[in-house]
């Protein structure tokens, strides 16, 4: 008999959709009700080492303006994004000695995890530089995921979390076809699952005078808003690790969840959900 088993997210979903912006600035206000309007859910990785003062007004014109602590705080105290490291000081991390990389990311994670008092274990490399020996810092700081600036342009589920590819960034030539093939490459999720990870900065949009590129962008993918999951960085690597933690019987027929969560599965054409401790005979569902 053929055996066909498949991740499903949440709610069964083959596809989600997550987004992630860099620097901690002004426009991320603007950026965040976009996101709101429909219910997305990004991940912002700010330098707590750069916010602006409170009550700083920067001078006109200037395109890049860091938000202030206080700012920041407002815009992600509901939790609904996530909030990640970005370094202290946004440096080249693999131009410093490990020990001025580990204080860099280390110290951003303690500043952050102090202000929201919630875990922060997601990171996007500052200008998307890094070696193995930054890697090495990375996880050695409790770092689960590390964004990099290499777009890969496709869907595929990463692997390896601390060398984390976008599928692009918001300004890629072909961000439209980017995101019309990943609707309708298998629309009705029978296939393995997917994903769709969108990297940027808000300021772009006020430089390039494109808010609309990303109200495009959103508007689109909110038409298929049933098929797909919106989470931050963080739920999706915690829930792909989560499902890769999956215990079966070497014929495949028992499914024992050994995580907090309920996994989904697409076990021969049917999804089913295996609740947290739960050994499921899939078998039973034929
Ligand atoms: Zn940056």
């Amino acid at each position: 008999m053929k055996r066909k088993m498949l991740m499903r997210f949440p709610g069964g979903l083959a596809k989600a959709l997550t987004f992630s912006y860099d620097d901690g600035v002004e426009q991320d206000e603007r950026l965040v009700s976009i996101l709101n309007k429909y219910g997305m859910k990004g991940t912002f990785n700010l330098n707590s080492g750069c916010y602006a003062e409170p009550g700083r007004v920067w001078e006109p014109g200037r395109i890049h303006r860091p938000l202030s602590g206080d700012r920041v705080y407002a815009l992600f105290r509901d939790g609904v994004h996530e909030v990640a490291v970005h370094s202290l000081t946004h440096p080249y991390l693999d131009e410093l000695p490990a020990a001025v990389a580990a204080h860099e990311v280390l110290t951003d994670r303690v500043n952050l995890e102090r202000q929201f008092g919630r875990l922060v274990r997601g990171m996007a490399y500052p200008i998307g530089t890094y070696s193995d020996e930054t890697v090495e810092v990375v996880k050695s700081c409790g770092i689960a995921y590390a964004r990099t600036t290499k777009e890969t342009q496709d869907f595929k589920i990463p692997t390896d979390w601390l060398r984390l590819h976008p599928t692009c960034r918001h300004s890629h030539p072909q961000l439209m076809e980017l995101a019309e093939k990943f609707v309708t490459t298998d629309p009705e999720g029978r296939k393995q699952a997917k994903l769709f990870f969108l990297w940027g900065h808000s300021y772009e949009f006020e430089r390039d005078d494109n808010w609309q590129l990303i109200e495009d962008f959103t508007a689109y993918m909110a038409q298929y808003a049933d098929k797909l999951w919106y989470a931050t960085n963080i739920e999706i690597r915690d829930y792909v690790e989560d499902y890769r933690r999956m215990i079966a019987s070497a014929d495949g027929h028992l499914l024992h969840n050994p995580t907090a969560r309920t996994l989904w599965v697409e076990y021969n054409g049917r999804v089913i959900t295996i609740a947290p401790g739960e050994t499921k005979n899939a078998e039973e569902f034929f």
